[in-house]
């Protein structure tokens, strides 16, 4: 179990605890995309300033990232991700209930 309490990071370089490998990241949001039909959108935190950056492009996650805040480069070793539902299939399946 993941420690909810940890709350945001320090600049000493700990990570948000919902950060996975980039190999298990990939494989959850894989699985999300198939079950859900839903878009991802891969997060990680920037490891000169620790601000949390979204890739803008949805399903990738890039090897870089460009952090929107300081402008430097990270290597995204982990990352977390926001997941979008399919509203449209979810009011659908809704109204056949
Ligand atoms: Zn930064």
């Amino acid at each position: 179990m993941s420690d909810q309490a940890t709350g945001p990071r320090g600049p000493t370089g700990e990570r948000y605890p919902s950060d996975l490998p980039r190999e298990e990241a990939m494989a959850r949001a894989s699985t999300l995309l198939r079950d859900k039909a839903s878009e991802i959108y891969f997060k990680y935190t920037c490891e000169h300033c620790g601000e949390r950056n979204t890739f803008n492009d949805p399903n990738t996650l890039w090897s870089e990232g460009e952090c929107y805040s300081c402008g430097k480069i990270s290597k995204v070793e982990r990352a977390g991700f926001m997941v979008v539902l399919d509203m449209k299939e979810a009011r659908k399946r809704k109204k056949e209930i």
